[in-house]
């Protein structure tokens, strides 16, 4: 029924008034579609029914098999993967990165980085076009010097001369900026490595005499917090196949029983929770570094 065939009141008959009825119904169940993030796929899946838990409008609109990626990625809004393309996204999956000089570049799970970027937009197409190039939907793109498509001198023009020497004056620039971006990350890294390793060294000896100290550390409650941070209460093994269990592991709710022992609220328990967490991973990280140098 159109906008512009309005009845008046006098004249509406019970099925024309139906007919608006369903129309509005219609109107205020409509589907929200969410459509893969990968170029060219057009699955999609109704995020209205998923949200109130109803069945979707049609059975290909069905959220089962998707998965989505958070904000936090190259993708400002998040992004929704169809199951088909579930394990090719999971497998460069993107994280976005900033140089020290403010450009934009991506750490694919797959060890593949754009160049630099001064505009965070432009990133995410790249990664769209490297997905593709994975994919096969893309021929690999041939390098710029490849010997064969190189133009014999004959064949030269005025233009085809113009584009070569803006390609090796961009090279000049990215080369020079590349140099000052792996300056800045050097002097970083020099800087940011000792500082850690030292932390790591105090944190451990914090660890050691905690450990080594007879007192029962979860009497007192500012004990109990320090040890909590230092220590830890919950188990930190992150190993793929363990299961915690009550014979060689403290599982995942000793926090939470030492918290309301001595009736903290739950958010300052979550905060600890999160200050062990810094510190653990500080420690993580710190060796992995270790490792890293003795390695090489
Ligand atoms: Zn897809
Ligand atoms: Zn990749
Ligand atoms: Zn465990």
């Amino acid at each position: 029924m159109s906008t512009d065939a309005r009845i008046p009141l006098a004249e509406l008959t019970e099925d024309e008034l139906q007919t608006l009825y369903d129309e509005r119904d219609a109107h205020r169940n409509a589907p929200v579609l969410r459509t893969c993030l990968v170029p060219g796929c057009i699955k999609q899946y109704d995020a209205l029914s998923t949200m109130t838990g109803t069945p979707p409008p049609r059975p290909e609109l069905s959220a089962t098999g998707w998965k989505q990626i958070g904000t936090g990625s190259i993708f400002p809004a998040g992004g929704n993967i169809c199951p088909t393309h579930v394990d090719i996204v999971t497998s460069h999956l993107p994280r976005r990165l900033q140089t020290p000089s403010g450009r934009w570049s991506i750490d694919c799970a797959c060890g593949w980085s754009p160049l630099p970027q001064r505009w965070h937009h432009l990133v995410a197409a790249l990664w769209e076009e490297h997905l593709l190039t994975e994919l096969g939907d893309l021929p690999p793109a041939p390098p710029i010097t490849d010997p064969e498509h190189r133009t014999p001198l004959a064949e030269l023009t005025d233009a085809s001369l113009d584009e070569l020497y803006d390609r090796l004056e961009d090279a000049e620039t990215y080369t020079q900026e590349l140099r000052e971006i792996t300056r800045a990350a050097m002097l970083g890294y020099s800087q940011a490595v000792p500082a850690l390793l030292g932390v790591k060294t105090s944190l451990e000896a914090l660890h050691q005499r905690i450990s080594l100290d007879s007192r029962d550390w979860t009497h007192d409650k500012t004990d109990a917090w320090l040890y909590a941070i230092l220590v830890g209460v919950n188990c930190e093994n992150t190993d793929t196949g363990h299961v915690h269990n009550d014979i060689d592991c403290s599982g995942d709710q000793a926090l939470w029983n030492l918290g309301r022992q001595h009736d903290i609220p739950t958010d300052q328990i979550i905060r600890t929770g999160h200050l062990r967490w810094w510190v653990a991973n500080a420690i993580k990280t710190a060796q992995q570094i270790e490792q890293a140098g003795d390695d090489a």
